[in-house]
C-alpha cells in the first residue's frame, strides 16, 4: 500500500538517522519514549519510505551525532559501506573538528558519489561552533560541498556563509525566525534549512518561511521523527504544488543532482 497525496511528486529525506546496534546508539527509552513508540531502526524507516513514496535519504547514524565522539570514525566507515551497497541510502560524513581523523575521512568519502556532504553537531558533540567555524567551513568550501549543521549560534552563520561562498550550509530543523533571518541575510544565497524536527508543527512556520525566503531554500527532512507527520506537513501544507515539489524533491535534486538521479525510481 502506498499513500498517494502527491502522486506526481517525488520525495527525498535530506536528514535522517537510525540505530544499528552500536553501543552508542540513541538510547531506547521507557514510558512515552519506549522503543515500541519511537522506533529508531532502519527497517521501520524503509517501510515508511515505501509507504510515502520517499525514494531515499541522507544519513548519519545516531551514534555518530551523539556525545560519544570516540565512535565517529567507526560510524562513518559503517555508513560509507552501507551507502555503497544500498541504493536508497546516501551518506553525510560526520566531522568533529577536534578529531583530525574525521577530516581525513571526509576528504576521502566526499569523493564518493554516495556522499552528500558533511554533517556537524556542535551541540551533542559539545564544542563551540565559533571556535571551529574557520576550520570547518574552509574545509567545506575547499571541497565545494554542502554542510548539514545542527543549529548552533544561527545568528552568526550569515557571516561564515558570506566568508565561504563556495560552501552551502543547511541549518537543520527550521524552527523560528532565526533560521529565516539567517537565510535572508546570506549575501550569496548559500544558507538553506530543512523541515526536520518537531518545530515544523508550528501552524504557519513552513508557509511563512516559503513566502519570506522562497521555497527553494527549504528541504524536506525527517530526522527520524514520524515520516508520515513530516511528509504530510509539507504535502498537505497551504503552499502551491510547485513549492511542495521544490521542498520534497527539486531543491535536493539541484544540490545533489548525481546522487538523486541514481536513486531507484528517480527517472520514472
Ligand atoms: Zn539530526
Amino acid at each position: 500500500m502506498t499513500a498517494n497525496i502527491l502522486p506526481h511528486c517525488k520525495a527525498f529525506d535530506v536528514h535522517a538517522h537510525f540505530n544499528h546496534g552500536s553501543p552508542f546508539d540513541s538510547p531506547s527509552g521507557t514510558g512515552w519514549a519506549a522503543c515500541e513508540l519511537n522506533c529508531r531502526d532502519l527497517g521501520w524507516l524503509r517501510e515508511q519510505y515505501a509507504y510515502l513514496g520517499i525514494l531515499g535519504g541522507g544519513f548519519s547514524t545516531f551514534a555518530s551525532v551523539l556525545e560519544h565522539t570516540e565512535c565517529i570514525e567507526e560510524e562513518n566507515d559503517y555508513l560509507h559501506a552501507l551507502a555503497e551497497k544500498d541504493a536508497r541510502i546516501l551518506q553525510w560524513v560526520v566531522i568533529d573538528p577536534r578529531r583530525p581523523a574525521t577530516f581525513r575521512q571526509a576528504d576521502r568519502m566526499l569523493a564518493s558519489p554516495r556522499c552528500l556532504g558533511i554533517k556537524i553537531h556542535p551541540v551533542y558533540h559539545g564544542y563551540d561552533i565559533e571556535e571551529y567555524a574557520d576550520a570547518l567551513f574552509s574545509f567545506a568550501a575547499e571541497h565545494k560541498t554542502v554542510m548539514l549543521m545542527h543549529p548552533a549560534k544561527i545568528e552568526k552563520m550569515p557571516y561564515w556563509a558570506d566568508r565561504y561562498p563556495e560552501m552551502k550550509l543547511i541549518i537543520a530543523h527550521l524552527g523560528g525566525m532565526e533560521h529565516i533571518d539567517a537565510i535572508r541575510r546570506a549575501k550569496h544565497g548559500n544558507i538553506f534549512t530543512d523541515t526536520s524536527g518537531k518545530a515544523s508543527c508550528l501552524n504557519r512556520i513552513l508557509e511563512y518561511a516559503a513566502e519570506t525566503v522562497g521555497a527553494e531554500k527549504i528541504l524536506f527532512g525527517t530526522d527520524d521523527y514520524s515520516c508520515a507527520f513530516q511528509y504530510g506537513r509539507v504535502a498537505l501544507s497551504c503552499l502551491p504544488d510547485e513549492d511542495k515539489e521544490k521542498i520534497l524533491w527539486g531543491n535536493a535534486q539541484r544540490l545533489f543532482p548525481d546522487a538523486l538521479s541514481a536513486l531507484p525510481g528517480a527517472e520514472d
